[in-house]
């Protein structure tokens, strides 16, 4: 008799916080097709090229299909990197050239739909023009499909367990995130990805927890297994005990009832002296907006524009934009009598690959983000084009991000300007006082902030890249993920560099990083004088609870005690005292953050 399999305990990152309990589902997806390359006896080889249009005729339905259900369900234009893969498996030469592959070298399939491919890749990949490059991945990725349907896998690889899972996974691209069928997700625990990546908003966005960089996951477990996922710890159980099961099953319920509990607190943000840290939801296309009132969310504090670029083939025009904005602008006046949308402008490059966007040795340090913009201004007037046309239907700011020096405020506000001059030429409206801010991101900011303050209207501080740019540590790299430290005192001198700077000048600052949703560390924050923190909508009522148990002195209080530690703290230290002067002040803390 074969005894029962031990059980294993993995570490990896905490990318979204929550617990867990389900049976695996494990998704493989690029990398698990056979290419099988031989040669076909000549009285096969009309069958091969029945095989071949088969195929062809297979994906091709399977592609309309996925159209269709992702215009259902985004509404949001995701559908048309389908749609350019479509028009490459139309292409009537690249057709003709796999069939005379086939018919005139005797190639199989697979072969002959790899070498058509493969050249076509080529040619794209020696064009000058990025955007051109960028178009391998649609090859890639049309080939895999149709080589899953010749080696009998299925048209792609199936995405939707039949009941509630947890997802086992390498790790997913924004493509196949898209096609998740959100309410048999339970959490994701993934070989690769990073606490900061596509699948780690999707999952906060979501509210189900993450861990990612696990190593090897995948071929630790079997289908139908059970795993514990503790998103908050960064830990998975593999074939846990019963007892562990029926523990970590309290753990979820007990969750459950406090996430119900706290959201009934409102408006999320008030303390119990009537102040406020008002807390607004972290927003881009693909997050279901009715998530942002049942979580009280107070205002959008940083819509992501990107999202209306990445995954498609390309920009989206001013008018697609502009219907974008109005939508974020007219829910944000729905959240709060003074609720606001704070539209971040296109935030390229990094993490945030885009097609059209060339790869650079060191994409971080690169041309990304305001740098991007102001190197190509049409993108940027379009977009602030846009924005301003969208900003009578609502309270909208404009954000810059990763601005490292003044003259790149200067030169967009140039930008700007002759934006406003062309609509007034043109006599369209717009919000004649828009307030146009930046986020704090680089420490070159937040050390000249005073500088800064004095020419925009408002901070918000981006601690997802402020840390890795402070710490030298890739948001993205398992590997010095234990550098990886919103808390170190270094971050805390920058973010608290900047707080002064924006009081001085009488400007608000938020925080709209990973970090302001920690709550921990979102109260050490708002300890520390920000005025508003904004996050994945799930995490609000988490905080709003605990706000509402503060007041204002008590916040003050704890800043000094974690202050007076100084630099000479590791960041664990400054976390532990927080946790301290939090828990004098609300002795229930640990059944309330669990
Ligand atoms: C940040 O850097 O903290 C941030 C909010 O922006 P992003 O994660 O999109 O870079
Ligand atoms: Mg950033």
């Amino acid at each position: 008799m074969s005894t029962r399999p031990q059980t294993v305990k993995m570490t990896g990152l905490a990318t979204a916080r929550g617990f867990a309990v389900g049976p695996v589902f494990i998704y493989r997806g690029e990398g698990d097709v056979p290419i099988p390359e031989y040669l076909v006896p000549p009285e096969r080889v009309e069958d091969e090229l029945m095989r071949l249009k088969h195929a062809a005729r297979e994906t091709k339905r399977d592609l309309e299909t996925l159209i269709a259900a992702v215009r259902e369900r985004s509404g949001s234009g995701a559908e048309r990197v389908f749609e350019s893969h479509l028009m490459i498996l139309e292409d009537p030469i690249l057709a003709q050239q796999a069939e005379d592959k086939v018919r005139k070298d005797r190639l199989n399939a697979e072969a002959a739909v790899r070498r058509t491919v493969d050249s076509a890749r080529a040619s794209f990949e020696r064009m000058n023009d990025p955007y051109f490059r960028e178009r391998v991945r649609d090859f890639d990725d049309l080939e895999r499909r149709i080589l899953r349907i010749l080696a009998g896998l299925g048209a792609e690889p199936v995405l939707s367990p039949d009941v509630p899972s947890i997802i086992v996974a390498n790790d997913l691209t924004p493509s196949e995130t898209v096609r998740l069928p959100r309410n048999s997700v339970l959490g994701f625990a993934l070989n690769g990805g990073s606490s900061t990546s596509h699948v780690a908003l999707l999952a906060r966005a979501m509210g189900v927890p993450a861990v990612s960089g696990l190593g090897d996951v995948t071929s630790q477990v079997s289908p139908g297994e059970t795993m514990l996922l503790d998103g908050t710890n960064g830990i998975v159980t593999l074939r846990p005990s019963v007892s562990s099961v029926l523990s970590f099953r309290d753990l979820v319920e007990r969750q459950r009832e406090l996430n119900e509990e706290a959201s009934l607190v409102y408006p999320a943000g008030t303390l119990k002296d009537g102040s406020q840290v008002k807390l607004l939801a972290n927003f881009h296309q693909g997050v279901p907006p009715e998530s942002l009132r049942e979580h009280g969310a107070r205002g959008i504090g940083l819509y992501r524009s990107e999202y209306l670029w990445i995954g498609h083939d390309r920009e989206p025009t001013e008018e697609e934009q502009f219907i974008a904005y109005r939508e974020v602008a007219e829910l944000a006046s729905t959240l709060d009598p003074d609720g606001e949308v704070t539209i971040r402008a296109l935030d390229v490059g990094g993490d945030k690959a885009m097609r059209g966007v060339s790869t650079e040795p060191n994409p971080f340090l690169g041309n990304r983000s305001i740098r991007y913009l102001l190197s190509f201004p049409e993108v940027l007037k379009t977009q602030l084009r846009a924005v301003l046309r969208a900003s009578v239907f609502g309270k909208v700011r404009i954000m810059y991000p990763m601005v490292a020096c003044l003259e790149e405020i200067d030169a967009a506000a140039e930008v700007l300007e002759q934006v406003k001059r062309e609509l007034d030429a043109e006599g369209v409206a717009y919000d004649r006082s828009i307030p146009v801010g930046m986020m704090v991101e680089v420490p070159s900011a937040a050390l000249n902030a005073e500088a800064f303050a004095a020419k925009v209207d408002f901070f918000s501080i981006g601690t997802n890249d402020l840390v890795q740019y402070t710490l030298a540590a890739d948001r993205g790299n398992e590997s010095v993920a234990h550098l990886y430290q919103p808390a170190n005192p270094a971050v805390l001198s920058l973010v608290r560099m900047t707080v002064a700077a924006a009081k001085k000048h009488s400007i608000p600052v938020s925080v709209c990083g990973v970090s302001a949703s920690d709550p921990l560390i979102g109260l050490l924050w708002a300890a520390l004088g920000v005025d508003h923190l904004s996050m994945s909508t799930t995490y609000i009522p988490v905080l709003a609870k605990l706000f509402s148990r503060l007041s204002r002195e008590d916040l003050n209080e704890i800043s000094d005690v974690v202050c007076a530690l100084g630099g000479g703290a590791t960041a664990v230290e400054v976390v532990e005292k927080c946790r301290q002067a939090v828990a004098s002040k609300i002795p229930d803390l640990d059944n309330i953050i669990i």
